[in-house]
């Protein structure tokens, strides 16, 4: 690596960090503590003209590039062992909110918290994640699923433009008329592939006049076949005001407040009508307890901050997100949070149900209710399953409009197992049990989520039928020969006609 590429590049960033010296053991830590990555060093760039220096003299002396804003990609591709680490997490600002253009500009390195707060305190919304630690950087080029994607659709859906500086270290505007297969290729083909982007130009929407509910409804294991089905069947009938997720869970029931099945959402309208559609849900089964929250306008983005107190069976907590209270009910020697910004050891996997033929959500459904009903608790992790919900304005999409490929499924499967010591001698156990738990179900699913990344799946699965145009676009903008990581896109090379 030698002495001038540290002094090229000390010169040329004005806050890195490297291996061995000062904050760099914190500075690398990302968000999955299954992975102990040591980079050669972390630039923290703080303007784009400092990223494309980064990438400037990083090809010049040899050394291998990784771009993280959040570290949350989960299976650790942000950051690798010697590597010089781009980080955005010091561009962090919402630059404008144009109330005319209802458009807003986000650096990549902003939490969504923190684009909640000050986009909702402006009265606007943008639909991303549900965990307040994320940032766009890495969420928008996976597509982005939150708790308003039925209305608003994916995050990526909202995009007008991005500045992305490329594989040659030049600084470029993309949107439908600058750059459009770049454009095209970061709306799902996922981070890391095409560029470092440092800010992003977003629709915003306007929130609703009145409230903004979120709702919980806890259930126990007697009701988990009769609301899993009922759900399945129902949610894609309703309104697309009303995006949720419920949540299957290994939880022992002889112990009080666990819920071994919980559906939560949002709705992006007033308290009349959310009350309806939650009284559908609650309807499937018993209630042990529910929760429907209602917020002033402008306040939503109190939900998402921990401010508004929330009772359930009595008793007072404070809300984050949903994942975030979610933990609150599992295994308590497990992390009690996801979002709180901890790394904690975890894996994931994730795949789409077939749309098609009829029975597959019925058979399906039976391969789950197996996986779960009367289960042993594991010792030190939480298990389990969220089932997010589809359809809607995800759905008004072409599969090819964007790189986001499974725009006709009514939910995202995701497995998820979540521990609090790396070296948890049960850590393997639970990396199986999610990659099993997934495959089970591969007669009747198909396809995975990029952002619920698992190294298991093959990329074809991530991509399905725009694979071939995201590999040309890796291609032809020269992004593999400077971004490239053990997941990314390999380039494919234009047809000898
Ligand atoms: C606790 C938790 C909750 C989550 N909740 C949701 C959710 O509700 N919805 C959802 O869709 N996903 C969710 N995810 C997945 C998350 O969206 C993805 O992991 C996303 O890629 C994270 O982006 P990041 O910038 O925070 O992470 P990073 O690890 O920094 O980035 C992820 C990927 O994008 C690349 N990348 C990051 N920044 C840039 C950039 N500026 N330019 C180019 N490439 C970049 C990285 O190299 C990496 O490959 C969650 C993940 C975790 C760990």
């Amino acid at each position: 690596m030698g002495v001038n590429f540290r002094e090229e590049l000390d010169k040329a960033v004005a806050t890195t960090y490297w291996e061995g010296e000062g904050e760099y053991n914190t500075k690398k830590e990302i968000c999955n503590a299954r992975f102990d990555l040591c980079p050669a060093v972390l630039a923290y760039c703080e303007s784009a003209t400092e990223v494309s220096d980064c990438i400037k003299i990083a090809t010049k002396y040899g050394v291998d590039i990784r771009v993280r804003s959040g570290g949350h990609q989960h299976e650790g591709m942000c950051s690798a062992n010697g590597v010089l680490v781009i980080d955005l997490s010091s561009m962090n600002q919402i630059l404008d909110i144009n109330e005319e253009k209802q458009e807003a500009t986000i650096q990549a390195g902003k939490k969504l918290i923190e684009v909640y707060n000050e986009l909702g305190d402006a009265g606007y919304v943008i639909p991303a994640g549900g965990c307040e630690s994320v940032r766009p950087g890495g969420l928008v080029q996976g597509g982005g699923w939150g708790p308003w994607s039925r209305k608003l659709g994916l995050t990526c859906d909202n995009l007008i433009s991005a500045t992305l500086v490329d594989a040659q270290g030049d600084i470029k505007t993309i949107s439908a008329t600058e750059h459009k297969d770049l454009f095209w290729a970061i709306r799902g083909g996922g981070g890391g592939n095409f560029g470092v982007i440092t800010e992003y130009v977003f629709t915003i929407t306007k929130l609703p006049e009145h409230v903004m509910p979120f709702f919980s409804i806890y259930f126990g294991k007697d009701d988990l076949e009769k609301v899993l089905r009922g759900y399945i069947a129902l949610m894609p009938e309703l309104e697309n005001e009303l995006t949720t997720f419920c949540r299957v869970s290994i939880v022992d029931e002889d112990r009080p407040d666990r819920s071994t099945i919980m559906i939560g959402g949002q709705y992006f309208g007033t308290e009349e009508q959310a009350q309806k559609s939650v009284e559908k849900l609650r309807a499937l089964g018993t209630p042990l307890s529910h929760n429907i929250e209602m917020v002033a306008p402008g306040e939503a983005h109190l939900l998402a901050n921990g401010k508004v107190p929330l009772s359930v069976s009595g008793r007072s907590r404070s809300v984050i997100t949903p994942q975030t209270f979610l933990f609150q009910l599992g295994n308590k020697e497990a992390p009690s949070s996801t979002c709180n910004g901890n790394p904690y050891p975890h894996k994931v996997s994730s795949t789409f149900p077939n749309p098609e033929p009829k029975h597959v959500y019925n058979d399906m459904l039976g391969v789950i209710i197996d996986q779960f009903q009367d289960k042993e608790e594991a010792s030190t992790a939480n298990l389990y399953l969220s089932i997010h919900s589809m359809g809607g304005a995800i759905a008004d999409k072409h599969s090819d409009d964007t790189a986001f490929y499974f725009r006709d499924r009514h939910f995202i499967l995701q497995y998820q197992a979540w521990w609090s010591d790396k070296d948890d001698p049960n850590g393997k156990d639970y990396v199986d049990w999610v990659i099993e738990r997934r495959k089970e179900l591969a007669d009747y699913t198909s396809g995975s989520f990029i952002n619920f990344v698992d190294r298991e799946i093959p990329l074809s699965e991530y991509y399905g039928g725009n694979l071939t145009r995201l590999g040309r676009t890796r291609y032809d903008s020269h992004s593999a020969k400077v971004f490239d990581f053990e997941m990314s896109i390999p380039p494919i090379p234009p047809f000898d006609d």
